[in-house]
């Protein structure tokens, strides 16, 4: 029995693209395989809004985190992160694991950081080489406003502006040249409602002098190797071959929609998944809610049970949290395939769930 997938990815796929994942493999040191991986890489600027080149790793989003770290800084770098939730934490972890110094902005969970906030951490920091952001912050499902931050690093051109944007790229506006953004990552298992392994990478030319007096950088994930391979449209490894057959096919339907009207789509379905919630009396946890991810808080319902119930008893998962909010948290996706009818059955199944939990 399948599971209906309103987690914040892997997501649900449309059968036109699913069955892309049988297609017999082709060997792709060709000059048929460099020609779709042109068209690829056009379609990929087109989605991060960049003239910037944009390359592809086999990898799932942390890995894009890990090279958007190690492969622009040295040990002893300082860094500034803005930290509102788990995958702000991350980009400490990983920085920290390289010994490089980090200076959070600390924000609080569901908020969005002020500009003052970013200001401050600017003026407070002078050998900050770079700053570090999330664009949705997945757990807490907030918004970051890149726009603001990319206008006060004006100011700041000597600092490398790096953002996360695995869970927004697609469905939030994200304008990386227009905004000054100079790293870009993402990866294929959430608006891109392909399977999760694929992972992105943009960047400026600020970038790649970065990178090139980083003493960190990686043998697998070295950023110049991929760009190098990508003026010829190749990869420097193996590619993931049937993955690249189903971001081709996205990113064609992607650019026939438009990315506005892509955007537009999500929203309108988000905004039902909001509207039916409040009517069971939740509320959103985020101040700037993110496109197609809601937290929900709950005081008086065990979020693990309304998870378990909705998969167990009605088919449909639902994304938990760990930690200390795994019993007051629970989050809904809508990413890839999911329609109106879907979030109707979602809220009728989580209305029933409420009950049986009631009457306990
Ligand atoms: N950053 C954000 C904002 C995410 O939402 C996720 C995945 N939930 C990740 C990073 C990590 O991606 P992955 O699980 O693919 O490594």
């Amino acid at each position: 029995m399948h599971k209906k997938l309103m987690i914040v990815g892997p997501t649900e796929i449309e059968d036109d693209i699913l069955t892309l994942g049988k297609e017999p493999q082709v060997y792709m040191r060709t000059p048929e395989f460099s020609a779709r991986l042109e068209k690829i890489f056009k379609n990929l600027q087109y989605l991060f809004q960049t003239k910037n080149p944009v390359v592809f790793y086999a990898s799932s989003g942390t890995g894009m985190l890990d090279a958007a770290v190690n492969n622009f800084l040295s040990p002893k770098d300082e860094i500034i992160v803005i930290n509102g939730g788990s995958f702000g934490q991350r980009w400490v972890d990983i920085a920290s694991r390289y010994g490089i110094i980090v200076h959070e902005i600390k924000v609080d969970f569901g908020k969005s950081v002020t500009e003052q906030q970013v200001k401050e951490a600017l003026l407070n920091y002078p050998k900050a080489k770079a700053l570090y952001t999330t664009l949705d912050e997945t757990s807490s499902g907030a918004k970051t406003d890149l726009k603001t931050i990319g206008s006060l690093l004006q100011d700041y051109p000597h600092i490398l502006y790096v953002s996360d944007c695995v869970s927004a790229l697609g469905v939030e506006p994200m304008k990386m040249d227009e905004w000054g953004l100079d790293v870009v990552i993402s990866a294929s298992q959430k608006a891109l409602a392909i399977p999760p392994g694929l992972g992105f990478m943009a960047v400026s030319s600020k970038a790649v002098n970065f990178a090139q007096k980083s003493t960190l950088r990686s043998f697998y994930f070295d950023i110049l190797e991929y760009l190098k391979d990508w003026k010829r449209n190749q990869t420097p490894f193996t590619p993931a071959v049937s993955l690249i057959f189903q971001l081709e096919k996205r990113l064609e339907k992607i650019v026939a929609e438009g990315l506005d009207n892509f955007q537009k789509r999500y929203f309108l379905l988000t905004e039902k998944v909001r509207t039916s919630i409040k009517k069971l009396g939740f509320d959103v946890l985020a101040e700037h809610p993110a496109n197609c991810v809601t937290a929900i808080k709950t005081d008086e319902y065990d979020a693990s049970e309304i998870v378990r119930i909705m998969s167990q008893k009605y088919n449909i998962e639902l994304a938990p949290s760990g930690g200390a909010l795994k019993q007051r948290l629970f989050r809904i996706g809508n990413f890839g395939n999911i329609t109106e009818k879907d979030i109707d059955e979602m809220a009728t199944a989580l209305e029933k769930t409420l009950e049986e939990l009631k009457n306990d």
